[in-house]
């Protein structure tokens, strides 16, 4: 009972970093590229015009600045940044403008804290919870960053692709390395394959990159025979987001990101193939 204690701290610890990277991973990115496209720029011979530049002043990265109130940029008192708690006790706004706060931090430290119980219940304690654990982080962090950005950074996808055959040959997961290695292999495949048609009969790009990434790696973690069932579930979860989506705003671009559809897919089939023992007994 302590264990799950612990273990359920240790998830709302780990969701507020998770928030923190959501944010700002894809800012730091967006920096980079600016940068690099501008150095390239000027390479050429092309002075950039003023304003161009990212604004280089304050440091960007996962530790610096501290938390910050996205509106009026006051500091956020370290009492306010214990996960939910400081939530409820702001009562979801801003002490200091009192602007609403996204409800999206305190539903990352609760579903982060949600899936390490049910690692540590599934699993029970000893490494292969640990590794589903920090499997369940990066996805929650990715899910969430595609959703709102349409990005799968490579820092996330390709470390988790590398995890997923490292912790597969220490054996601490079901799958093997074999499995797990062409798990990786055909993920990337089948995604870019799907891909290329799409681009041969349409003439333009339905997919990111990012996605036959993130099937790599689920794939290394849950082995190539995990695949189908994987793809199949996701595509039904991404054409009832599709169908939301048209219902709710039917004047939105037709583009929307499958990142989150695969996770969901990838959560609720290694619950259930997990869990199946379990529910056979139902
Ligand atoms: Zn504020």
């Amino acid at each position: 009972m302590l264990e799950l204690a612990i273990t359920l701290v240790l998830g709302l610890a780990v969701g507020s970093f998770l928030n923190v990277l959501i944010e700002r991973c894809p800012r730091m990115l967006e920096r980079e590229w600016l940068t690099q496209s501008l150095g390239l720029a000027r390479e050429q011979g092309w002075t950039p015009p003023a304003g161009a530049e990212p604004d280089a002043s304050p440091s960007l990265n996962l530790f610096t600045p501290g938390s910050h109130c996205p509106h009026c940029q006051a500091p956020v008192r370290w009492y306010h940044n214990i996960p939910l708690w400081g939530f409820m006790v702001l009562r979801g706004r801003c002490r200091d403008c009192g602007q609403a706060i996204s409800w999206q931090y305190p539903a990352v430290e609760l579903l982060t804290a949600v899936w390490f119980g049910l690692a540590m219940v599934l699993w029970g304690p000893g490494v292969t919870a640990w590794a589903w654990m920090a499997w369940g982080a990066t996805l929650i962090a990715l899910m969430v960053i595609d959703a709102r950005t349409q990005y799968l950074p490579d820092d996330l996808t390709l470390p988790l692709c590398w995890a997923g055959l490292m912790v597969a040959s220490l054996g601490w997961l079901p799958t093997d390395l074999q499995s797990a290695l062409w798990g990786a292999v055909a993920g990337y495949l089948l995604l870019w394959g799907v891909a290329q048609t799409f681009r041969l009969i349409r003439g333009q790009e339905g997919m990111g990159q990012g996605d036959f990434k993130l099937l790599a790696a689920l794939g290394a973690w849950m082995g190539w025979q995990s695949l189908g069932a994987l793809i199949l579930l996701a595509s039904v979860l991404g054409l009832l987001h599709g169908l939301v989506r048209l219902k709710l705003k039917p004047q939105a671009e037709p583009h929307f990101p499958f990142g989150p559809s695969l996770c969901v897919a990838a959560f609720t089939l290694v619950i259930w193939q997990r869990g199946q023992p379990v529910w056979l007994v139902f």
